[in-house]
């Protein structure tokens, strides 16, 4: 397989570096939500404003965004 975004060499849609900012993503969503009521779109459109975001983190989180997975993790959480 090959990463979705740089098409390097990878073991899932992700390679190893953008496997990482997806993490760290995931990992800041947790955060934020439990300061704020926020979904996970609106959380991706945030940091991709966001200046202080990192190059690889914005990547990843376009293509999250413009994916159907973003959107049906967002659903997914409103269910909850
Ligand atoms: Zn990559």
């Amino acid at each position: 397989m090959k990463c979705e975004i740089c098409g390097r060499r990878a073991e899932s849609r992700f390679c190893e570096l953008h496997r990482k900012a997806e993490e760290n993503l995931r990992e800041k969503y947790e955060e934020w939500k439990k300061a704020m009521d926020i979904c996970w779109e609106d959380y991706l459109r945030e940091v991709l404003k966001n200046p202080m975001t990192g190059l690889w983190v914005k990547e990843v989180a376009r293509v999250l965004l413009a994916s159907p997975e973003g959107k049906e993790a967002s659903s997914t959480q409103k269910k909850v």
